[in-house]
């Protein structure tokens, strides 16, 4: 339960006064719905009112403050023509400009000879200062309304900045006096501001390292955030490393029956890996294990001669992909070896109905089948293991936590590995599982094919379209993937659409389509007639992201690569390396290009290392945006930025620990006060979360 001192900062925005319900819809647009999410909107730079210098002195293009008599008003003839006030002060004359003047206002606001206060850009023309819409008018009387400093805050169309910096005034009256949560000795050593003074600061930045986000305060806040991200976690961690497992200890003859009809040698990576996660296996208490691997590196081998060991013990092992894709091409490559050694193997899709599911379920019930391969059909609630002691989720970013708990939770102390082929940097990877076990296989069979990476514009598409046109010709065949089109699938559809049809004007029958929306059987059949070299080229959405595998395939174009996470242009590239031939993959890009777009770009010409591009990604977008955010379900930090702050995420990460190690159950006067910050960042739902498995 949420502390009560809590409570003002988790009301609905509109208990502040002034909030009505459009505006509040506008604002959960923005920001949130919560008067904490005011709090953590923090501003992205102010706009300094400070120079008062006399009239005579003042610069164009700059903000002027300063006290003005009004002289004249200049009644426009037409309504065409702004309307011009005269105001002045000891040293010289400046004119105020104003389109759209409607009634009276104006006369009323301005009367001759008042004196007002006034701020705004000064411009000057033919040695004329003029002014035009001042920011604020008050009265010479109540200097104290004039902000001299404004903070700026990120906008959304019907959200003034005004309004802002009044609302957030409002919401930090509701910010109670909390105990601290840091180590104190840590604060004075870094000079950091208590929580309620840096959100103080960050709101009301007095100059620009204010605003920077290694000021004191920015780092703070973003500290605090970090912890409380690494401290749930660790807590999480904890409690499944001490409940006991069961030893899947076995004598290995299973695996070595299969390495003698595996048609490869492992490599030493994946040698590497599979006894760190036998390690776990064989330990008493429960696995939770990462496996990173690049795609192609060879993740389904590693999972297949692990979950051996669950079989040989008796017990029952499931895998489960993203896809039906992806889950087919895992059941094919492990059927077929599974068969040569006498385990049994069975695929579950949601398209597998009937007589045939009831048959299977009642195999998977009573021990019959070893090995369940599947979808996240794996997760309804008829399917019952007799006794499943290992489970695998594979390319794990696309499933929540929630999916990943309740696989586990289908048997009994089950060990859980989790594979991704998205190259994760560490920070992130600390990020979203904490100091969770982790292996890496970092090097790719031998025979991969390099893939010769092109940059260049949209412009150039004609030359694209026929280099691809002789390249088909000679057999080869390409994927063209179609620009992702932020929040919107229909317009993602309706560019791979018309895509395929100015492609088919030119390739015919040749192209075949694919895309988020097609049934998955539809598009199965598009992927097979692919497969099958029916189709030579294939325009699809990013569908066809992970797992496909057609070798004959080396040649992908991007169209407007730059829109693209670095991570999902990697994984799409991946595709082109495992050909017959060297693969090719042409970048495009539009206009405009920001330097940023560029660099990245650049990285993924100059490289293919997975993990540098990952890396690199980070260091140029930051955290958030790295995978995608949406879809891949990493934290999306409101006050810390990884691209600087990722020195703070590891210390987080060691100070979460070294808290459990003293006081475990957060009882001490900080352990409390470190509840309150947990909850403060709503770490508690993710606790009762993670309480469940
Ligand atoms: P991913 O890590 O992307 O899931 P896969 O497990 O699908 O990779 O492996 C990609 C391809 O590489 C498969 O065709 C697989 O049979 C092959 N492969 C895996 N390990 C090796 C190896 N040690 N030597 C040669 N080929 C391998
Ligand atoms: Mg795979």
């Amino acid at each position: 339960m949420r502390p009560s001192i809590l409570y003002p900062l988790f009301a609905p925005l509109e208990t502040l006064s002034g909030i009505g319900k459009r505006y509040c819809v506008l604002m959960n647009n923005l920001c949130g719905d919560k008067v904490i999410d005011l709090l953590w909107h923090l501003p992205s730079g102010f706009i300094d009112r400070r120079c008062n210098v006399p009239l005579s002195q003042a610069l164009d293009g700059k903000i002027w403050t300063g006290k003005v008599r009004v002289v004249e008003h200049a009644v426009p003839k037409n309504k065409k023509q702004p309307y011009r006030i005269v105001v002045e002060d000891n040293t010289d004359q400046l004119i105020l400009v104003f389109f759209k003047v409607f009634g009276d206002s104006i006369t009323k606001q301005f009367p001759v000879d008042a004196e007002k206060i006034i701020s705004g850009k000064i411009e000057i023309f033919n040695k004329q200062l003029q002014m035009s819409h001042p920011d604020y008018v008050v009265d010479a009387s109540k200097p104290e309304q004039m902000p001299l400093i404004e903070t700026v805050y990120p906008l959304t169309a019907g959200i003034t900045n005004k309004m802002l910096n009044k609302q957030i005034f409002q919401a930090f009256t509701q910010v109670p006096e909390l105990a601290e949560w840091q180590d104190e000795h840590y604060l004075v050593q870094q000079k950091w501001p208590s929580f309620k003074e840096a959100l103080w600061v960050a709101h009301h930045p007095q100059n620009f390292a204010d605003i920077e986000l290694s000021s004191p305060a920015r780092q703070r806040l973003a500290y605090d955030e970090l912890l409380a991200n690494q401290l749930s976690l660790a807590i999480v961690r904890g409690r499944l490393k001490t409940q006991k497992g069961r030893s899947l200890t076995n004598s290995g003859e299973l695996k070595k029956k299969l390495l003698s009809v595996l048609p490869f040698a492992l490599t030493s990576a994946q040698k590497r890996v599979i006894a760190e996660i036998e390690s776990d296996l064989f330990s008493e208490y429960r696995m939770l294990r990462l496996l990173q691997g690049d795609v192609g590196s060879g993740k389904t081998i590693v999972a297949l001669i692990t979950m051996l060991n669950a079989v040989e013990c008796g017990c029952q092992a499931a895998i489960m992909a993203p896809t039906e894709i992806l889950a087919e091409q895992h059941a094919e490559t492990i059927s077929e070896l599974c068969a040569k050694i006498g385990v049994k193997t069975a695929l579950l899709t949601s398209n597998i109905k009937g007589k045939a599911r009831k048959q299977l379920l009642h195999e998977l019930a009573n021990g019959d089948i070893n090995i369940l391969i599947g979808t996240h059909a794996l997760f309804t609630e008829d399917v019952v293991f007799k006794d499943l002691a290992y489970a695998i989720v594979d390319e794990q970013h696309r499933f929540g936590v929630k999916q990943r708990l309740s696989l586990s939770q289908k048997g009994r102390f089950c060990d859980v590995l989790v594979m991704t082929a998205t190259p994760i940097p560490r920070t992130l990877v600390l990020t979203q599982f904490g100091d969770m076990e982790y292996s890496k296989i970092d090097e790719l069979p031998a025979g991969r094919k390099p893939v010769t990476t092109t940059v260049m514009p949209l412009s150039k598409m004609n030359n694209v379209v026929e280099a691809l046109a002789r390249k088909l010709q000679t057999g080869t065949q390409a994927y063209w993937v179609c620009p992702l089109v932020e929040e919107s699938e229909k317009i993602d559809l309706s560019a791979a659409t018309e895509r395929f049809e100015s492609l088919q004007k030119i390739f015919g029958n040749n192209v075949g389509l694919v895309h988020g929306k097609m049934k998955e059987a539809e598009k199965n059949a598009v992927m097979e007639e692919f497969k099958q070299g029916r189709l030579k080229l294939l325009v699809s959405t990013t569908v066809i992201e992970v797992g496909v595998n057609v070798p004959n395939a080396t040649i992908m174009v991007v169209e407007h690569a730059e829109r693209f996470g670095l991570a999902q242009l990697h994984q799409l590239r991946g595709r082109i390396k495992r050909g017959y031939e060297a693969g090719s993959c042409i970048l495009m890009y539009g206009y405009p290009l920001s330097s940023v777009s560029r660099e990245r770009l650049n990285t993924m010409k100059a490289t293919e290392d997975g993990f540098l591009i990952a890396e690199e990604d980070l260091k140029l977008r930051g955290g958030g945006e790295i995978l995608g955010t949406k879809q891949s379900g990493f934290n999306n930090f409101r006050l810390a930025d990884l691209s600087v702050h990722s020195d703070l995420l590891l210390t987080a990460s060691k100070d979460a620990a070294l808290i459990l190690q003293k006081d475990p159950n957060l009882q001490s006067e900080r352990g409390q006060a470190l509840r309150t910050l947990l909850y403060l960042f709503e770490q508690d739902t993710a606790i009762k979360t993670y309480n469940a498995g």
